[in-house]
């Protein structure tokens, strides 16, 4: 049974969320948020993702390259499982997938097919929808979509609070410009 440790506390007035984080998760999440805000500065939309093993070696990165690469699937977590090495593929069951922002039905079933054992997100679905509105939004959640399958994987968000929705923000602003 593993204990947070006393001083691993959230910023956001989580409690609930945070109890179930260790700091080594919150530094993974942190890095997902690092690459949703340096994807957001490539023009795409604020989305990163890392994949840690469960003995804590991470496997994989991604983001969202939607807008650079024109493909839309081109999301964070879809990202990260198609990087996994084939020689690191059987550390992916059991694997935590840390994202900035929930995912999505498709990403949410690639990761059941990829066998991660865990899923924690940032910034819940509809937060983002409300802030950044205009792209497609579904009413299954990513613990719908797990739920709906025969895989156990836990899913753990929303865990971040207005750092995770401030990447967005910024892009509503910039939408909001006339272009140059
Ligand atoms: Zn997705």
């Amino acid at each position: 049974m593993s204990a947070t440790p006393p001083d691993d506390t959230s910023a956001t007035g989580r409690p609930a969320a945070a109890g179930t984080l260790s700091a080594t998760d919150r530094a993974h999440l942190a890095e997902a948020l690092r690459i949703a805000r340096a994807t957001l500065a490539d023009g795409n939309r604020p989305f990163g993702a890392v994949l840690v093993a469960a003995e804590g070696r991470v496997l994989a990165t991604g983001r969202n390259a939607a807008a650079q690469t024109g493909d839309p699937t081109s999301h964070a977590e879809l990202d990260a499982v198609r990087a996994v090495t084939a020689a690191d593929r059987p550390a992916v069951a059991g694997a935590t997938m840390f994202a900035s922002g929930e995912p999505c039905p498709m990403c949410a079933a690639a990761l059941v097919w990829s066998g991660v054992g865990r899923i924690v997100f940032g910034t819940a679905a509809p937060d983002i929808r409300a802030v950044v509105p205009g792209s497609p939004s579904f009413t299954l959640r990513c613990d719908d979509v797990v739920r709906a399958s025969d895989a156990t994987v836990a899913v753990v968000g929303p865990v971040l609070g207005d750092e995770g929705l401030a990447p967005f923000r910024e892009l509503a602003a910039g939408l909001a410009r006339p272009p140059r």
